[in-house]
């Protein structure tokens, strides 16, 4: 009978895979079948599901097989099933754009990711600014965890919130997402990518995708470049959906295609006025609104 085995694609370089084995926690270097690519199939991404058969287990060599159902895939970077996504915010240098944090959290709700708001550097916070950011967050329902590499707080608690996941990193440039996971591959990464480590060594430079595996289970995604999130492909109609604080009165509106941005009886508006949603993630809510509908008004006009 055939050895078919289940992996998971660490990464990809120039047609090989490296694949760890599930169950004996070996990495193999596969190639593609020969069959798979002339069907037409897909590309296969780090983070795929694959089943694998082994072409020679000294070598450590296999083929990928078939490629699992996909949970969500992004193109850049290149990387499928992601399901954690660590928001990294910093309470100054940079000033923290919670704009992008929010928009971030649509991309999380709209792929079914589960979102991980980081508020790095609290050790120059002299304002209390990580406790403003932390509130707005948990407020509409979010993990928040306060972090500092100078104060060395929030690492451990991070660590266990990293367990089981597969978690990709975002934020804006210099918040701290290299210095967080440089802090997370040194000290909680399993050895899994040794052995393709020596077969790849010298032939490629540039760097590329990979997953580490975790000792406490699940993987982090080595990549800083999960920053260019866009709100494009969420409609406008549907952006509210997209607010796990609206949800509880979603649908509970006067009007049914309420936009809770001006209409008489907005049961959303009701909850910004009593204060239990966030009024500047509400203000940040219309200007999104409105740039959607901008955009979806103009859509055939170029
Ligand atoms: P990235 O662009 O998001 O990857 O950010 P980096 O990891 O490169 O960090 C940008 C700068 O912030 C570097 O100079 C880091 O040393 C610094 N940094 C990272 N974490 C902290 C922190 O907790 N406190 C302070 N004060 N600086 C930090």
């Amino acid at each position: 009978m055939d050895d078919i085995r289940q992996g998971i694609i660490l990464k990809g370089v120039g047609g090989f895979y490296d694949v760890l084995d599930s169950v004996s926690g070996q990495v193999y270097n596969c190639r593609v079948r020969g069959i798979h690519r002339k069907e037409g199939g897909v590309t296969p991404l780090p983070g795929d599901n694959v089943t694998f058969k082994v072409i020679d287990e000294k070598d450590r060599t296999g083929f990928v097989d078939r490629i699992g159902e996909r949970k969500n895939e992004f193109a850049r970077p290149p990387v499928a099933n992601i399901d954690q996504l660590a928001i990294v915010l910093a309470v100054r240098c940079p000033e923290p754009d919670l704009g992008l944090a929010d928009k971030l959290l649509i991309t999380c709700e709209a792929k079914d990711i589960s979102p991980l708001i980081l508020v790095n550097k609290i050790d120059l916070d002299e304002d209390g600014s990580a406790e403003y950011i932390g509130k707005i967050y948990r407020k509409a329902g979010y993990r928040v965890i306060l972090i500092s590499k100078v104060l060395d707080v929030g690492y451990d608690k991070l660590h266990q919130e990293l367990k089981g996941f597969r978690t990709a990193f975002a934020g804006q440039s210099g918040v701290g997402k290299s210095t967080i996971l440089n802090r997370i591959l040194n000290n909680w990464a399993m050895e899994t990518g040794e052995v393709s480590e020596r077969i790849q060594r010298g032939r490629h430079t540039t760097r590329h995708v990979q997953l580490f595996e975790l000792d406490v289970g699940g993987f982090v995604l080595d990549t800083p470049g999960f920053s260019a999130y866009s709100v494009c492909d969420v409609q406008h109609t549907e952006l509210a959906s997209y607010y796990p604080e609206f949800r509880e009165v979603i649908g509970e509106c006067r009007f049914t295609s309420c936009s809770h941005i001006s209409e008489p009886g907005c049961r959303v508006r009701e909850l910004v006025e009593k204060g239990k949603v966030d009024a500047e993630r509400y203000k940040r809510y219309v200007q999104f609104y409105r740039e959607l509908k901008e955009a979806y008004d103009n859509r055939y006009r170029r």
